[in-house]
């Protein structure tokens, strides 16, 4: 296109290039077009309507940085300045599988002492939520041959997650097992309630958790054991710093030996995040827990950490 001379003005469509020499382009319904000239209704400022070159990004700018999690903004903006592929972590592949005899599926009817199985898919759940490929494997028998041929397919995975059998029972197969397997545990036993036996090794790059099999154990394990875990593994910036801010409405009392995940309530109150504890606070009592959204964090300590006292809780997603 011809540069505009001074004075003159050149009809373009939305998102055309500025021809050289215009500096403001005003809207066609701001104008009354003559034939020979153009009438300018309201008087026009330099740059007007104009999106400068790197305006919204200049060279050198950062689209989308390392251990970003692509949402629909940063899929955007990297097509944007032209990136049509990226490099991106692969989704650690994870199996999960339970152990017990008393387990039986859902829809089967339960004899005496039998219960319905609940953690695999639930612990599933969490760790999907956190990028993993999960494999869903199934309920294992409180045998030495099951654990074995169970936990070596597991083994297959970048991740094993298992629940049950970790505590100091006979049928509690699932460390020796492990360790007869070639697993390395790094630690057995936290000081967290509800999931005291909580057991973590590893076997070459494979990681192994080993959730208790309380129910609410195995959700509040996959939340904080599990999942920062897999994020951390996935390059995810910040991967630990999943806790939030707010204030409890009541009074908390404080375990002595062991922080306390407790499960509670989130609402906002004003702009204040504020939780209230659920009742039902057993480590069995999933059904409980599912009134829940938040894990508020409780430190163990001496006496009760006072109502409207700032706390930091997980959410239960
Ligand atoms: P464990 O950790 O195997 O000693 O199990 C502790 C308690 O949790 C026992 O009452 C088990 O019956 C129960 N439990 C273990 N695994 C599961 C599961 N997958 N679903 C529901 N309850 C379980
Ligand atoms: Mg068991």
């Amino acid at each position: 296109m011809e540069p505009l001379p001074a004075r003159a003005a050149a009809g373009i469509a939305t998102g055309s290039a500025v021809p050289e020499g215009a500096d403001a382009v005003v809207p066609v319904e701001r104008v009354v077009d003559h034939g020979d000239r153009v009438e300018i209704l309201e008087p026009a400022v330099t740059g007007q309507h104009i999106r400068p070159r790197g305006g919204d990004a200049r060279e050198g700018d950062v689209a989308a940085s390392a251990g970003t999690r692509l949402g629909a903004a940063h899929i955007g903006a990297l097509a944007a300045v032209g990136i049509g592929e990226v490099q991106c972590s692969v989704r650690p592949r994870v199996a999960v599988l339970a152990t017990g005899s008393e387990l039986r599926p859902a829809g089967e009817s339960l004899a005496f002492g039998q219960i319905y199985e609940s953690n695999r898919e639930m612990i599933a759940t969490v760790l999907r939520a956190a990028g993993a490929d999960v494999k869903v494997m199934p309920v294992v028998e409180d045998d030495e041959g099951a654990h074995q041929a169970a936990l070596e397919r597991g083994l297959a995975a970048d991740v094993l997650v298992t629940s049950g059998g970790v505590s100091m029972g006979p049928h509690d197969l699932v460390r020796r097992v492990a360790a007869d397997l070639g697993v390395e545990e790094v630690f057995w036993g936290v000081a967290i309630k509800p999931g005291k036996p909580l057991s973590f090794g590893v076997r070459g790059a494979t990681l192994v958790f080993g959730l208790p099999g309380n129910p609410v154990s195995s959700l509040v394990g996959s939340l904080v054991f599990a999942r920062p875990a897999l994020l951390e593994r996935q390059g995810l910036a910040g991967a630990h710093s999943g806790y939030e801010h707010g204030r409890s409405t009541i009074a908390l009392r404080r375990n002595p030996q062991r922080d306390e995940f407790v499960r509670a309530r989130r609402r906002l109150d004003e702009d204040a995040v504020v939780l209230t504890p659920v009742t039902g606070q057993e480590s069995h009592m999933i059904v409980r827990a599912a009134a829940a959204d938040a894990l508020i964090h409780v430190p163990r300590g001496g006496g009760e950490i006072a109502a409207g006292t700032p706390i930091r809780y997980l959410r239960i997603e």
